[in-house]
C-alpha cells in the first residue's frame, strides 16, 4: 500500500485483501447468486459505470450487461453518447496495456468520435453543429442497441455528454474560441449561440427520442486564469494562449461591465509574469508578490476568469433547463472535474451549494490512482510560476493542509504511491457537507485510469478500498470511471464487492 497512507487506508487495506482472497475463488456468477440480500440492498445506492458504445460492440450488449450486474452490481449505465474525447470513449487509451476483455487491438485509426446515437435533425434547426454522428460503427445507434435490452433488466441508463470536440466537424470553425494572440483555438465558445443551441438539441433529442433516464453532463474547461498557469492536473502552461477574445464574448464582457481590451492587456502582463517565471528570471520581491500584484493591477484577469466561469455555468443552466422541460422527473448530473480536488484557487470558485441547485446528482471526481501523478503535475506547474520561491516538497505539504488532505505520499513518490482511500473519503465527505442535501453525490471511482509508465496502476484492492472509503463516508453511490474498456475484470469484481460488504 502507498507509503504515506493514513491509518484508516491500512486497515482497509487489510480488510479488503482477506475479502479479495475469498471472491476470487467466487466465479461471478456464483457471486450474486451468494449474496442477492445483499445485492437488493446495494440497489438502494446508485451503483454507475461509465460505458463507450465500443464496449457494447466489441463484446455484446447482453454479455457486457450480464457481467456488469454480476461482477459489479452495477445498476445504472452510463453510456457515452456524445464525446470526440478519447478518455470516455473508444478502446483503451492507445499505448496503454488492454484489459483482459475486449478486443485486444488499438481503434487509434478508427476511432473518430461524436454522437453514437441517431440525430434527429428537426432537433438541430437553430445551430450550425448539425453534422455530429459518429461514423465509428456505421448506422449503429448505441441507445436504441442497449436501452431496451438494459431496461428488461431492471437497470438505468444515462446519456453521457462531453464537450470534448474535434476541429474537422463541420460548422466548429466559425463557433471556435478566438485567443490572445487573436488565432483560432480548438474549443467552442461556451457565450456563442451555435454552442448553446447545440447543448440544448442534443440533451433534448436525446430526452425526447429515447427513453433515457436523464442526462451526465461533462465539461473539464478551465477558464484562462488556471489555463495560463497550468494549474490543473494535465495541463501544460500555455498562457499566451487563454481564450476567449471572440465577438460573443466581447458582447457578454459589455452585458457584466467588463472591458475586454483591458481584459486583453490583464492577460498579456501575465503571460509576461508566467513566460519569465518559466525561465527562472526572478522579480526583485519575489515571484508571489509579483503574481499578486499583477492581479490586483489588472482586476480584469479575474473578472475574465469569472465570465468564463459564469458562461460554463450558464450551458450547465441550459442543459437542465432542456432535459427538464422534456420532462421534470428525467435526472440531470455534472461531472465535477480532478482539479477540484487540488487546486484551492479552483476550489474558491465553485460553491457545491450552488451547483447542488443546478442538478440532481453531481459525479465529484475522486481518481485517488491516477491522483498521485496528477496532484505531483499540478504543484510541478504552480511550483515553477506564482510559487517558485518556495520549495516543492513544502509546497505540497502546505497544500495538502490547504486542501484537509491528510497522510499523502511525499511529492517524490507521490506518482507511484498514488493518492490514498482516505483522500477519496474527504472528498466525498466534503461534497455532501457542501450540498446540504439538495441533490446526490456519486463520486467518480478510478478503476484503471492509464497512468505513466512508472506510476500507480490501480489492484483489486486498491479499486475496492476508494469504492468502500467512499460508500461508508456516506455517498449515494458510485460512478467507475472512466470506462469499462480500460478495466481490467478483477477491479470490477473487487467493486462489486466493496458494494456488496458496504450493503451487508
Ligand atoms: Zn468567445
Amino acid at each position: 500500500m502507498k507509503s504515506g497512507s493514513s491509518v484508516f487506508s491500512r486497515r482497509e487495506f487489510l480488510k479488503s485483501t482477506a475479502a479479495l482472497s475469498v471472491a476470487s475463488a467466487l466465479e461471478p456468477s456464483a457471486l450474486a447468486e451468494a449474496a442477492p440480500a445483499a445485492t437488493a440492498a446495494a440497489a438502494s445506492k446508485l451503483i454507475g459505470i461509465q460505458v463507450g458504445a465500443v464496449s457494447f460492440v466489441d463484446e455484446g450488449v447482453e454479455q457486457t450487461l450480464d457481467l456488469l450486474q454480476s461482477r459489479a452490481a452495477v445498476n445504472t449505465i452510463f453510456l457515452t453518447t456524445f464525446s470526440y474525447g478519447r478518455g470516455l470513449a473508444g478502446r483503451q487509451v492507445p499505448g496503454q496495456p488492454f484489459p483482459d476483455h475486449g478486443v485486444q487491438e488499438s481503434d487509434e485509426k478508427t476511432f473518430h468520435g461524436g454522437n453514437y446515437a441517431k440525430p434527429h435533425p428537426q432537433f438541430y434547426s437553430h445551430t450550425a453543429l448539425k453534422q455530429t454522428r459518429a461514423p465509428d460503427f456505421g448506422e449503429l445507434d448505441i441507445l436504441e442497441a442497449v436501452l431496451p435490452k438494459a431496461r428488461s433488466r431492471g437497470m438505468k441508463v444515462f446519456c453521457s455528454c462531453e464537450d470534448v470536440w474535434r476541429s474537422s466537424v463541420p460548422g466548429f470553425e466559425s463557433v471556435a474560441e478566438v485567443d490572445l494572440n487573436g488565432r483560432r483555438a480548438g474549443s467552442q465558445c461556451l457565450f456563442n449561440p451555435d454552442v448553446r443551441n447545440f447543448w440544448t438539441a442534443l440533451v433534448t433529442d436525446y430526452c425526447r427520442s429515447y427513453d433515457v433516464d436523464g442526462v451526465l453532463f461533462f465539461n473539464e474547461r478551465n477558464g484562462p486564469l488556471l489555463n495560463a498557469l497550468g494549474a490543473s492536473h494535465a495541463q501544460s502552461i500555455a498562457s499566451g494562449r487563454v481564450t476567449c477574445f471572440c465577438e460573443h464574448h466581447g458582447a457578454a464582457a459589455r452585458a457584466h461591465g467588463i472591458d475586454m481590451d483591458r481584459a486583453r492587456a490583464g492577460y498579456r502582463k501575465l503571460d509576461e509574469f508566467v513566460q519569465q517565471a518559466l525561465t527562472g528570471q526572478r522579480p526583485s520581491d519575489g515571484y508571489f508578490v509579483e503574481f499578486w500584484r499583477v492581479l490586483v493591477e489588472n482586476p480584469e484577469i479575474l473578472a475574465w476568469d469569472r465570465l468564463f466561469d459564469f458562461g460554463k455555468h450558464q450551458v450547465l443552466a441550459d442543459v437542465r433547463a432542456a432535459v427538464k422541460a422534456v420532462r421534470p422527473g428525467l435526472q440531470v448530473g455534472f461531472h465535477i472535474e480532478h482539479v477540484n480536488s487540488f487546486n484551492p484557487i479552483f476550489r474558491a470558485t465553485r460553491r457545491y451549494e450552488d451547483l447542488a441547485s443546478k442538478a440532481d446528482f453531481l459525479k465529484v471526481v475522486v481518481y485517488n490512482n491516477c491522483g498521485g501523478e496528477r496532484y505531483a503535475h499540478f504543484i510541478q506547474n504552480v511550483g515553477s510560476t506564482v510559487f517558485r520561491d518556495v520549495p516543492k516538497e513544502e509546497l505540497l505539504r502546505f497544500n495538502n493542509h490547504l486542501l484537509n488532505y491528510g497522510d499523502e505520499a511525499a511529492l517524490s513518490d507521490l506518482p507511484e504511491a498514488g493518492l490514498s482511500p482516505d483522500y477519496v473519503a474527504r472528498e466525498t465527505k466534503r461534497a455532501l457537507a457542501g450540498v446540504h442535501g439538495k441533490c446526490k453525490v456519486l463520486p467518480g471511482i478510478d478503476v484503471g485510469i492509464p497512468t505513466g509508465q512508472n506510476s500507480r496502476k490501480a489492484t483489486p484492492e486498491d479499486t475496492y478500498a476508494a469504492v468502500a472509503a467512499a460508500l461508508k463516508a456516506g455517498a449515494d453511490g458510485v460512478i467507475l470511471s472512466r470506462k469499462y474498456s480500460e478495466m481490467r475484470l478483477a477491479n470490477v469484481s473487487a467493486a462489486g464487492k466493496a458494494v456488496r460488504d458496504c450493503a451487508a
